[in-house]
């Protein structure tokens, strides 16, 4: 059969205004950093330089939870529908400015740019149309008697979807009456500064949304703020549980969304094709740079052989390269260090002894690069099996019987996510009644919704983000102190 070749489609970068350096988004305006160092933001797939930011002081912390202080009086005491026509109109912003959110993120994130076109931008523009439909009708919303803000919300946002992250953060807080000051990831602070342009288009009043940028010591400068009360992270386990110890015995509230290592289970009744493409969404959409992705595949022994079979060939046609070609499937990885992390982690499953596979595909040569692959052969001791790799790297386990399946996917420190592939649906109902997972998608993987709370057990963090759930942990409730 003839093979064709995509010709290049590059998605034009004219429609992105980037400036050579951008300031802190303080009280409604950029304002200059006092005493914070410049460090620069790079694209992961050439390494150009996109801009200079600033890392934010302590200083500069401090001026940003002032003014999210002055502003809250004023911004609590709107009514909800007032506060909803703001985030409104930021929503509708934000769909009209799409394609430079997109094209803005894919050049800082490396992500391709038909996800952050299709998923990450308008996903993001949805929860704020999502929660200015709440703002006026949180007294109905079952939360409890009396829902009001807690006052100042410190948030903290990793860089897999930059954008994405903000708005699950940014919307609830800001629908509920909560000021904001955010820290982006170091490694991908435009689209928040980009948003924090949509928050002036949008006159959003001064000091509502705050955006400092830097890396862990601003981000704890802010969560350890003593006027902020209210932490909301989304990040790594590790930094997590740092986060938890500096805000224990203080009257913070806080919300931790972290790692995750999920199973993606496939029967012998399944659709093989189907959940073939639904092992590939899992673990290969966004560099498997996803807090929820199925990144362990555990399979029916007696379709083992098949699903890999149809998974090899499957991944063999993935496209991998520049994340603004609208035919790219796999951009670039976000970071040398998270290079460095995967690259480490796939050598330990080598030496573990499972057996490592990958599709032939060539890879630029500049930036960060790493491509599709997969271990078969793994047991559940693995490091490969347990550890979060946060990259496009699947580790295939089988079962032969639903309670094996179940204690396997079980088997971690983790419970964000799964997945399961069956005919059945008795057998999804008793599945997901038995997986220790925040989201179990049922025939499918990798979807989501504002509507839908989204969170962890175990390691994976506590509180819940989107749906009424979501919202409950921006008020506080009773009768007022
Ligand atoms: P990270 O924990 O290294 O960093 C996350 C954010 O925390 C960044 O903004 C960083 O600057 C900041 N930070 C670092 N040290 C800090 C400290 N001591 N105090 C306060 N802030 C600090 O994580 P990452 O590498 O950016 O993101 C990847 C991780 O995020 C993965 O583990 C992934 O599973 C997780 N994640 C979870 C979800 C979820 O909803 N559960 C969603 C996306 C990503």
């Amino acid at each position: 059969m003839p093979t064709f070749e995509y010709a290049p489609a590059p998605e034009s970068r004219s429609v992105v205004d980037l400036q050579s350096s951008y300031g802190l988004f303080i009280n409604g305006e950029f304002v200059d950093s006092r005493g914070g160092t410049p460090f620069k933001t790079i694209s992961p797939a050439t390494e150009e330089v996109l801009a200079e930011v600033c890392e934010a002081s302590a200083e500069d912390v401090d001026r940003a939870v002032a003014a999210a202080r002055a502003a809250f009086g004023s911004w609590s005491s709107l009514s909800g529908a007032d506060r909803g026509k703001y985030l409104f109109r930021i929503a509708r912003i934000m769909q009209e400015r799409a394609r430079e959110f997109a094209v803005l993120e894919s050049l800082d994130n490396g992500k391709p740019i038909k996800e952050s076109r299709d998923v990450d931008v308008p996903i993001a523009a949805a929860h704020f149309f999502y929660h200015a439909g709440w703002a006026d009708k949180l007294a109905y919303a079952s939360l409890g008697q009396n829902p009001r803000p807690h006052g100042v919300v410190g948030q903290v946002i990793p860089w897999n979807f930059p954008l994405l992250m903000l708005a699950w953060k940014i919307a609830p807080a800001l629908a509920t009456g909560n000021t904001v000051v955010l820290k982006p990831a170091e490694t991908t602070p435009l689209t928040a500064l980009l948003f924090a342009q949509v928050c002036q288009q949008a006159d959003l009043p001064p000091g509502v949304v705050n955006i400092i940028t830097g890396a862990g010591p601003t981000g704890q400068a802010l969560i350890a703020h003593q006027d902020v009360d209210k932490v909301a992270f989304t990040g790594s386990t590790a930094v997590g549980k740092a986060i938890a110890r500096t805000i224990a015995g203080t009257r913070k509230k806080a919300t931790l969304e972290l790692g995750g290592k999920a199973a993606n289970i496939v029967f012998d009744d399944a659709p093989v094709d189907q959940a073939v493409e639904g092992i590939v969404n899992g673990i290969f959409f966004n560099q498997g740079h996803v807090c929820c992705a199925g990144s362990r595949l555990l399979v029916q022994e007696s379709i083992a052989q098949e699903v890999e079979d149809k998974l090899k060939a499957r991944l063999a046609t993935l496209r991998v390269g520049d994340p603004l070609d609208k035919n790219t499937d796999i951009g670039a990885i976000n970071s040398a260090e998270q290079l460095e992390r995967i690259n480490t982690l796939v050598k330990v499953g080598e030496d573990e002894g499972a057996t490592r596979w990958s599709p032939e595909c060539e890879l630029p040569a500049n930036g960060f690069w790493f491509r599709p692959t997969v271990f078969t052969g793994v047991s559940q001791t693995h490091r490969i099996a347990q550890e979060e790799i946060f990259g496009p790297v699947l580790s295939v386990l089988t079962f032969r019987t639903p309670g094996e399946a179940v204690s396997k996917a079980n088997n971690t420190p983790y419970g964000l996510s799964a997945g399961i592939w069956t005919e059945k649906g008795s057998r999804i109902l008793w599945m997901a009644d038995q997986l220790k997972a925040g989201v179990v998608w049922a025939n499918t993987f990798n979807k989501f919704d504002p509507t839908s709370p989204f969170g962890g057990y175990k390691e994976s963090g506590y509180g819940r983000e989107g749906g009424r759930h979501g919202l409950s942990a921006y008020v506080t409730t009773g009768a007022a102190t």
